[in-house]
């Protein structure tokens, strides 16, 4: 994928090979290329819509389209207790008499302390009609649920490296992102997001000149990527620019986040749903946390791997292993 692309503005912009370039495919798993010009990203991003996600991840009283659904046993959640992503069992999926909801209970099976609740509403039918003993008759099928409740709530924890990289105030606005996500206020959500992402762009453009070094880019490239820190602009300017002279070695090695990011951050809201906005939250956090931990992580990776094979090759080296 030519890494000097043109950045083209909001809405449906996104190459299949920006997406494919990636290696964490959850990210870019985007469907329908010919979407109206109308629908940002968000529109374009196909939510995991499985019954699991409903009940471990879906915001509250956002819409849920999912034909026939039950709650799925048993579903993968981290359990606080266990401190770890445990097999939790469905202990009950109750609907007191009279009353429109459901409530369904999960405990972890590991350490059987630990409970999560989830109370949800059927929001839509579709109708059926079926030949009975006495005619026709009609079957009302569940086609969307909608969570009313959740307790514990839906998570806000961010990962220990992140919240150390984003520093207080960043993670203040992060978590401020997450609980708007949470309540089905995406409008919130994203701009609380975005603005975390303004307030680290030079980080950002930091950490893609250090991944450069790390990959052996000449230096020229690697300070016109810095350079890009000092430019007078707007942030998304930045992210634009700071794209464009990221070398092509680091597309193909999966990575050209800043321009992905820069699509997400100008993409227009105004015509978003609720909705929508919040798929457009979770992906420019996805995009973000890629590159702001992920690929740190990576670089530092291969800085101690270099540094240990320039050590090594100060000394003699033994016959070259066949081991990878
Ligand atoms: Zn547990």
């Amino acid at each position: 994928m030519p890494l000097h692309r043109e950045t083209r503005p909001a809405a449906s912009n996104q190459s299949a090979g920006a997406r494919d370039a990636f290696p964490t495919a959850t990210i870019w798993t985007m469907a329908g290329e010919e979407k109206s010009e109308h629908k940002g990203p968000a529109a374009e991003k196909e939510q995991p819509r499985t019954p699991e996600y409903f009940i471990t991840r879906w915001p509250l009283y956002t819409p849920f389209d999912c034909p026939g659904f039950t709650p799925p046993n048993p579903i993968s959640f981290d359990c606080e207790e266990c401190g770890k992503e445990t097999t939790w069992g469905l202990s009950h999926n109750y609907s007191p008499p009279g009353q429109d909801f459901t409530s369904a209970r999960y405990q972890c099976g590991l350490c059987r302390k630990k409970y999560l609740t989830v109370m949800y509403r059927v929001s839509e039918t579709t109708k059926r009609s079926i030949m009975g003993p006495a005619g026709t008759e009609y079957r009302y099928d569940i086609a969307q649920v909608q969570k009313i409740g959740q307790f514990p709530p839906l998570s806000i924890a961010i990962p220990k490296a992140l919240q150390k990289n984003l520093g207080v105030s960043s993670t203040d606005l992060y978590k401020k992102s997450l609980i708007s996500r949470n309540t089905n206020f995406g409008l919130g959500a994203v701009t609380y997001i975005r603005r975390v992402v303004q307030d680290k762009t030079d980080e950002l453009i930091e950490v893609v000149a250090k991944l450069a070094e790390a990959h052996n880019v000449e230096p020229e490239v690697v300070n016109n990527i810095r350079a890009v820190k000092k430019e007078r602009t707007t942030y998304e300017a930045k992210l634009k620019i700071a794209a464009t002279v990221v070398p092509s070695s680091l597309v193909v090695d999966g990575a050209n986040p800043l321009a992905v990011l820069y699509d997400l951050v100008s993409a227009g809201i105004p015509d978003l749903t609720e909705e929508q906005c919040t798929a457009l939250a979770d992906e420019t956090k996805s995009v973000f946390e890629f590159t702001f931990t992920h690929l740190r992580a990576e670089i530092k990776v291969r800085e101690d791997f270099v540094a240990s094979v320039k050590k090594l090759t100060g000394k003699k080296l033994p016959e070259p292993s066949k081991e990878k």
